[in-house]
This record gives C-alpha cells, sequence and structure tokens, in this order.
C-alpha cells in the first residue's frame, strides 16, 4: 500500500529557476507497510508533515521537527536531511515513550490541516 498522496503518483517534473525542466525521481511512499520506514522518497504524507513543522531546528544540514497532534497531547518528531526527499527519521511521541509512526497518527494531524492540504 502507500498513503493516500502516493497513491498513483507517477514521474514529477520540476522546473528550475533557470526554467530547465527536471524529472524528480520517483517517489517511494514511507507507509508501505502503513508505519513509517526510512527507505522513502518524496512521500506525499511526509512532506506535508514536514511542511507542517512550525520551527524547525538545524545542525550540520540535518534537520528536526516537532508536530503536534491535535486533541491528543501527542506529537510526531521528524529529521532530515537539508531539503532532499528523503525523511529519514519519523516518531510518535507519548508523555515518556516514542513509538513508530502509523500512517493513522500522520493523517490524524494532515486532516487537521486543510489550508495546507488544500494547496498541495
Ligand atoms: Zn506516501
Amino acid at each position: 500500500m502507500t498513503c493516500r498522496y502516493c497513491e498513483g503518483v507517477g514521474v514529477r517534473r520540476s522546473q528550475l529557476a533557470s526554467g530547465t525542466e527536471m524529472v524528480r525521481d520517483a517517489p517511494r511512499c514511507a507507509f508501505a507497510d502503513e508505519t513509517f520506514s526510512a527507505e522513502n522518497w518524496d512521500c506525499g504524507a511526509m512532506n506535508r508533515l514536514r511542511d507542517s513543522v512550525a520551527a524547525p531546528v538545524w545542525a550540520e544540514d540535518q534537520w528536526a521537527g516537532i508536530v503536534p497532534i491535535p486533541g491528543s497531547g501527542r506529537f510526531i518528531l521528524l529529521g532530515w536531511y537539508k531539503s532532499r526527499g528523503r525523511t529519514e527519521f519519523a516518531a510518535l511521541l507519548d508523555e515518556f515513550e516514542a513509538y513508530p509512526l502509523t500512517i493513522q497518527d500522520a493523517y490524524a494531524v494532515i486532516d487537521a490541516l486543510p489550508i495546507l492540504t488544500a494547496s498541495k
């Protein structure tokens, strides 16, 4: 399976500032098994979660971010390198424990951001 944002997505193209069109690497969904896998690229759900981080923090080209899950008292923790397509780390923080991130928890955040999802 894939997340709802990777489903049916084929090759995408980007336009560089120079006007040159480039073919982007095909996406690889982070939720093939419904639980986050670091073997991902340009996953639509992960891109939306990364875009929803209000204040990402940076250290030596590594980024980290925290996204609250509305109404739950829980958080999604994210990590990635530069602005590359791979999200290297994602977990659910629930009080004093961290758990693997599931697609349901990812959707809980994405569904609470209708403006963000409508613009993508
Ligand atoms: Zn995906």
